[in-house]
């Protein structure tokens, strides 16, 4: 048994009941033993060990009070994962799915991803299995607040800095935001993902379906080819979805579904820029597009958009939500690529299929850090009490996923065939993290 497999079985003992969390170090271990192996160099297997393991969970009680009066609770969590690169970084998810193993793995990834953007952010993930759907504005606020109330002590602009993620957007960092100010009496930029009108950065909303374009852009140049006029699945319908969507028909590319968890909008020609702000108008006022019948034209529920036919997939909706016989139909279906928006969309077993087919796989941890990206500058705009316009935000947003894209390119080059960007984000995200580790001397 290699060592690394060693670090893996303990991690399965430990870990027995999040299978979740296993499936995302296990991705990553697959790529590490060949790498230790060759460079023979057993402290990496220690600094392995060290990044399975989160620095801090914290979980606490989150009491509120619904508007029958009742008082209800929910379980709040933040898991710290690793800091060695920066104060902790990450968001926080409001949804009934929520649980430790989910916040294991999305804290496990996000310490791999904040590493391949190349600024100083460790990482961290928090969320409570509350869900905003069933509620009413006064409830979410009243929930906001209760969770600050209590995320408030273990949180700080040089400690923890979170942002949003699935559930919580502009609005409910605003209640959040708010809520910290009162326990703290200090304007600092604790959160990001703030409106623009007290700190936020502008750009941040679009930022992560932003970057998933310009991510897909450079793979596609390394291949000499361009998105101009290929056929687009987007799935899921929140801001990674929606701005994926936008860049896409920046980019001449055409995109030929939305969806969410009920099921599938189809844009049978295309979907327009005129549906698709409806479409973003309406979602911002919590509007389901199962509900938007007049927006999106075909609405078919209980379907996934896989299968159909395509150049490319971004799934961005979530954790794998493309699974072994989705993976089966995009190989059938003659899509050339997944691009990972929503983090881990593929389940291992999706994975090995797409391979197998020769779909190239662009990696979550890569194609979805420009949202991550963006935090972090909005953290260094509010260190220096300045906001850039949004050209100047775009600009360096296009520059990180550029880098991004090439480190995997440098990490992933195989001699004798294409690009492995899973392997290459994997290493290049750990490369970095080893050197800090090995520096500040935990390895
Ligand atoms: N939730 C986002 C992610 O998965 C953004 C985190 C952040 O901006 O801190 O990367």
């Amino acid at each position: 048994m290699s060592s690394i497999e060693k670090v893996l079985e303990r991690l399965r003992t430990a870990h027995e009941h999040q299978p979740t969390f296993l499936q995302a170090v296990e991705e990553v271990s697959e790529h590490l033993e060949a790498h230790v192996r060759a460079h023979e160099d057993d402290s990496l297997v220690r600094v392995f060990e060290v990044l399975t393991r989160p620095d801090r969970v914290i979980e606490f009680r989150v009491d509120w009070e619904d508007d029958n009066g009742d008082m209800r609770s929910n379980r709040g969590f933040r898991v710290q994962f690793n800091n060695v690169l920066g104060p902790y970084k990450g968001g926080i998810r409001f949804s009934a799915a929520v649980d430790l193993d989910t916040l294991l793995f999305l804290g496990f990834e996000q310490t791999f991803k904040n590493s391949l953007t190349g600024l100083p952010m460790g990482g961290a993930k928090g969320g409570a299995d509350f869900d905003p759907r069933d509620r009413s504005e006064r409830e979410i606020t009243r929930f906001c607040k209760a969770f600050m109330t209590q995320l408030s002590h273990h949180i700080g602009p040089d400690v923890d800095v979170p942002a949003g993620d699935i559930g919580v957007g502009t609005r409910e960092i605003g209640y959040m935001f708010q809520q910290y100010k009162q326990i703290r009496n200090v304007h600092q930029g604790v959160l990001t993902g703030k409106d623009a009108s007290f700190g936020g950065s502008l750009i941040r909303t679009e930022a992560t379906g932003y970057g998933c374009v310009y991510f897909t852009k450079a793979m596609l140049e390394e291949q000499g080819d361009a998105l101009e006029g290929k056929r687009c699945l987007v799935s899921g319908a929140g801001n990674v979805a929606l701005y994926t969507a936008q860049k896409l028909l920046d980019e001449g590319a055409m995109v030929c579904s939305l969806s969410d968890s009920d099921g599938t909008a189809w844009f049978e020609g295309g979907l327009s820029r005129e549906q698709l702000q409806n479409i973003i108008r309406a979602r911002g006022n919590r509007v389901r597009l199962s509900d938007m019948e007049n927006l999106t034209g075909e609405y078919e529920s209980e379907t996934s958009p896989w299968g159909a036919e395509a150049d490319l997939c971004f799934p961005c909706a979530t954790q794998n939500e493309i699974d072994e016989a989705d993976a089966g139909k995009i190989c059938e279906s003659g899509a050339m690529a997944v691009i990972e928006g929503a983090n881990m969309p593929c389940t291992a077993k999706a994975h090995a299929k797409l391979l197998a087919g020769e779909v190239v796989i662009a990696p979550s941890k890569a194609v979805n850090a420009g949202g991550v990206a963006v935090s972090g500058l909005e953290i260094s705009q509010n260190r220096m009490r300045l906001s850039w316009d949004a050209e100047r935000v775009d600009a360096r947003l296009q520059e990180i996923m550029r880098d991004i894209h090439d480190a995997c390119v440098q990490y992933g080059r195989q001699d004798d065939g294409p690009v492995d960007y899973q392997r290459g984000a994997n290493l290049a995200a750990f490369e970095q993290l080893a050197r800090a580790l090995k520096f500040t001397g935990l390895v």
